[in-house]
C-alpha cells in the first residue's frame, strides 16, 4: 500500500507527465530534501523511474516518471456476449487478451472471471505478482465507491455489490463503473484529455453513453447519473423510449434507432457509413434519416457545451462515419443551437475507437484507484 504523499505524487505526475524532482517539490510544496527522499522510495518500490536529463537553465534535471510494468490491472466488460476482458499495465498498454461467457448472475460472473484470470495471465508469475486491481464496466449506475451497481436494466440489477462479491472469490481489490464513466476516465489517464480539467465524452453505440470531468474529476451528480444525455428528452412527444418516457435522444440517434429507422425505410443499412453511401446515391429516405439523427445528437450536445462550457467533446463511435452528412449535420446544429458567443468555441473531437474501448475503460477505473484512490482527483 502506497501512503497519501506517495500517492499525492503520483497523481501529480499522471496530470502532468514527467517531471523533475525540483517541480514535484514545487507543485507539492514540499522541501527538495523531503521530495527527494520520497522520489527515493517510490524508485525502490518501481514505482518510479528516472527519464530524461533535460538541459535547461542551472543545473541539469531527471525527469521521472510512472514506470508502466509497475502495476498491473484487469478490465472485464459486461456489455457483450461473450464479455471481453484485458491485462493492461500503468499506461493502459493492453497485455492479453481473453473472453469469458456473459452471465447477468453476479455470483457465476466472479467464478467466471477467478476461472478467466490464470489464462489470462498465461504462466507470467511476474505479472501475477503485481496484478493491483480488477475493474468491471457495465451499462448502469453505480455508487460513488464503485462497488455497487445500484440500477442496470441490462443485467436486470438493483443494488447488486458486484465489487465485493467479486474481490472476495478472486482475492483482487475490484472496482466497477458505468460504461461511459470508465471511458472518460480511460481517457483521463491514459489518452487526449490527460491534461485537461473540464471535458466530455459522448459515445455512440447501441446507446448513448455521456460523462463529464469537471475540475479534473469524474462528475458523477447527486445520484451517478450526471450527464445521462440519452434520455434527454429532444423530440417531445416522440416514440417511447426503453427508459419509459418519450422523444428521448436514444430513440433518435442511437445506433440501434438509426438501424431501426433504416429498416422502417426498407434499407437494409446497418451503420452510418452504410447510410451514407446509400444517401450520396441520392436515396432521400437514406438522407432525411441522417439528417434527422444528426440534427439530434448536435442538439443535445448543444445544451451540454450551455450547460457545462467543457474545454472538449469527445465522441467515441465504433462503427459511424463523421465525415458526410451526418456529421456535417451534426455540427451545423451544435453551432446553431449554442449562444452565438460560444459557437466554435468547443473542440468536438470524433474517434473510431476498436472493440477494446470498454475492457480498457474498465481496467482504467483499477489503475485510477491505485493511483490516485478512490473518487479523489
Ligand atoms: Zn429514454
Amino acid at each position: 500500500m502506497l501512503t497519501s504523499t506517495q500517492r499525492q505524487l503520483l497523481r501529480v505526475i499522471s496530470g502532468s507527465g514527467p517531471l523533475s524532482r525540483t517541480d514535484l517539490a514545487l507543485q507539492m510544496g514540499l522541501s527538495k530534501a523531503a521530495m527527494s527522499g520520497l522520489a527515493r522510495d517510490l524508485i525502490d518500490l518501481g514505482v518510479l523511474h528516472e527519464t530524461e536529463t533535460v538541459y535547461g537553465q542551472g543545473r541539469p534535471s531527471v525527469l521521472l516518471d510512472l514506470r508502466p510494468e509497475c502495476a498491473f490491472f484487469v478490465g472485464v466488460s459486461l456489455l457483450e456476449d461473450p464479455a471481453p476482458m484485458v491485462l493492461s499495465d500503468l499506461n493502459g498498454n493492453i497485455i492479453a487478451r481473453q473472453t469469458m461467457p456473459f452471465s447477468r448472475d453476479p455470483v457465476a460472473i466472479a467464478n467466471l472471471i477467478k476461472e478467466c484470470l490464470p489464462k489470462l495471465l498465461d504462466g507470467r508469475p511476474d505479472i501475477a505478482e503485481k496484478l493491483s486491481g480488477i475493474g468491471i464496466a457495465l451499462s448502469g449506475f453505480v455508487d460513488e465507491k464503485q462497488a455497487n451497481c445500484v440500477q442496470s436494466t441490462l443485467l436486470g440489477w438493483q443494488d447488486v455489490p458486484l465489487a465485493k462479491i467479486v474481490s472476495e472469490k478472486t482475492g483482487i481489490e475490484t472496482f466497477i463503473e458505468n460504461d461511459a464513466k470508465a471511458i472518460a476516465v480511460s481517457e483521463k489517464l491514459f489518452g487526449t484529455a490527460r491534461e485537461m480539467q473540464n471535458f466530455s465524452v459522448v459515445s455512440l453505440g447501441d446507446g448513448i453513453g455521456c460523462a463529464h470531468f469537471v475540475d479534473g474529476k469524474l462528475y458523477r451528480g447527486n445520484h451517478g447519473g450526471a450527464g445521462e444525455i440519452a434520455h434527454c428528452t429532444i423530440e417531445l412527444g416522440g416514440l417511447p423510449c426503453r427508459c419509459g418516457k418519450r422523444g428521448c435522444l436514444d430513440t433518435i440517434a442511437s445506433m440501434k434507432a438509426i438501424k431501426e429507422m433504416s429498416r422502417a425505410e426498407g434499407l437494409s443499412c446497418t451503420s452510418i457509413s452504410e447510410l451514407e453511401e446509400v444517401a450520396a446515391g441520392g436515396t432521400a429516405s437514406a438522407i432525411r434519416i441522417l439528417h434527422k439523427s444528426g440534427a439530434a445528437l448536435g442538439l443535445a450536445i448543444a445544451h451540454l457545451i450551455q450547460m457545462n462550457d467543457p474545454g472538449m467533446i469527445l465522441i467515441t463511435h465504433v462503427e459511424g462515419s463523421f465525415d458526410g452528412l451526418f456529421g456535417t449535420v451534426m455540427q451545423q446544429s451544435i453551432e446553431a443551437n449554442v449562444l452565438p458567443r460560444y459557437a466554435g468555441q468547443t473542440p468536438i473531437r470524433t474517434r473510431l475507437v476498436d472493440t477494446d474501448i470498454w475492457s480498457r475503460g474498465a481496467a482504467s477505473i483499477a489503475a485510477h484507484n491505485f493511483l490516485i484512490g478512490p473518487n479523489l482527483n
